[in-house]
């Protein structure tokens, strides 16, 4: 059988489980499965699979009919331009998070030459942390997460990604256990409200943690508790940045201004318009 008739077939079965992106998917997956860029598909029309490839390919595509995200079926998703190697241990990580990159690397350039210390906490695939030490020539950044498991991932990808020198991972579910202060405070934390989680896609609510994702009642807890935590962990003129959603930006603005520690509180939106951080400044 052709290649193009190999990704046909199993586009049809992807796309009568409703699954848009079906081509697409197909592609990937086969591409994934021979090692190859998409691009060799078309160019090697005449390619035979072997066995053991149309096996491993068939439980792919039989995957991803059940809605498990493409990224952990190829093992890694990009962010800011790196390849992070992600699995059901950690949430795939967001383009929209990449806005919470963008505008700590600039505050991160307002306080060059110092040797900048920041903390990224709950770190996952370690997308936040691991893209500072990357991107940043004198820092260092503590990782945190409550997951040991995810604390694996990350340090895994700090490896491969060449910044293991520059970062540190700790097993925690908040700041208490940290000492001295920062200079940037980072988080994308959990915020779909716990009522919520059940409306949430069928291959996010089934497959990635759902510690990841549940932020509590009104999807701000773990905000909250930041926005209370940092302070004390913050040199004066530090930044604080969380990552919220749209529905609960003002909210967190306003649990930023109410507690008093902040001198300049500001959302920040992603190219579509839409709030995508909330940074404050501790005064
Ligand atoms: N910091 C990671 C990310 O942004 C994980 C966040 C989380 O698990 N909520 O992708």
């Amino acid at each position: 059988m052709q290649l193009r008739e190999v990704i046909r077939l199993a586009a049809q079965r992807l796309r009568e489980a409703g699954i848009f992106t079906s081509v697409l998917d197909a592609e990937v997956l086969l591409a994934h499965v021979l090692g190859v860029q998409r691009t060799f598909l078309y160019s090697h029309p005449d390619y035979r699979l072997t066995e053991e490839e149309k096996w491993r390919y068939e439980e792919l595509v039989n995957r991803r009919l059940g809605h498990e995200p493409i990224a952990y079926l190829v093992g890694e998703k990009e962010f800011w331009s790196r390849t992070f190697k992600v699995d059901g241990r950690v949430l795939i990580p967001r383009p929209e998070t990449e806005r919470l990159v963008e505008a700590a690397l600039s505050l991160a350039r307002g306080f060059s030459p110092q040797r900048l210390k920041i903390i990224d906490v709950g770190t996952g695939s370690g997308a936040i942390g691991i893209t500072m030490a990357a991107e940043l020539e004198k820092v260092w950044v503590l990782a945190t997460d409550l997951s040991p498991e995810a604390l694996c991932v990350a340090r895994e990808n700090a490896q491969r990604l060449g910044v293991r020198e520059k970062i540190d991972f700790l097993l925690s579910s908040g700041l208490s256990a940290i000492s001295g202060v920062f200079h940037l405070i980072l988080s994308n934390p959990p915020y779909i409200p716990t009522g919520e989680l059940a409306n949430l896609p069928a291959g996010v609510r089934n497959y990635e943690p759902l510690m990841a994702l549940d932020g509590g009642e009104d999807g701000v807890k773990l905000h909250e508790a930041l926005i209370v935590e940092s302070a004390s962990r913050l040199m004066v003129g530090g930044w604080l940045l969380l990552e919220v959603g749209e529905k609960i930006a003002g909210l967190v603005g306003k649990k930023a201004w109410d507690s008093g520690n902040y001198g300049e509180v500001k959302v920040l939106h992603d190219y579509l318009g839409e709030a995508r951080v909330v940074a404050m400044r501790k005064v």
